[in-house]
């Protein structure tokens, strides 16, 4: 968020949202709401504006590519990762989600319906029949 930074190697207190308990799931509705309480208790909503908040998310996916770069691939779960560098990922994977949320609140975009209707959409352009099966150049080889 505004002025975010990773907590790796800072020390911050960070509040239990769920008193110990394990999380409940959430909706984007929940994250919609959240985040427009977070910026009207803060008076931050005179710099929502949708440009503002399109350049923040852009902002924070290139910290999140950060965390990628110069190491090269990595197996999926991260298994060789550190707790604290999975724990900056989860970080900056949640300042994506939170301006995305933002931005299609401040839009007026349904991004639920959105979603949903562009996954079907993905479906009718990427057929199984015509995907599935379908291997790399290097693999055909
Ligand atoms: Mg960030």
């Amino acid at each position: 968020m505004k002025g975010g930074e990773g907590t790796v190697g800072r020390e911050i207190e960070v509040p239990n949202p769920n008193n110990g308990q394990p999380c409940k799931s959430v909706t984007l509705e929940d994250l919609k709401g959240k985040m427009a309480d977070f910026a009207k208790e803060r008076d931050w909503d005179q710099f929502h504006s949708p440009r503002n908040l399109l350049l923040a998310l852009v902002g924070e996916v290139g910290e999140l590519s950060e965390i990628f770069q110069w190491k090269g691939e990595v197996p999926k779960g991260l298994p060789d990762w550190k707790e604290e560098e999975k724990l900056h990922l989860g970080e900056e994977l949640s300042d994506v989600l939170l301006y995305l949320v933002r931005l299609s609140d401040i839009c007026g975009v349904d991004l639920d319906k959105a979603a949903l209707r562009k996954v079907e959409l993905n479906a009718i352009k990427y057929p199984v029949k015509q995907c599935k099966g379908y291997k790399t150049a290097e693999e055909d080889v």
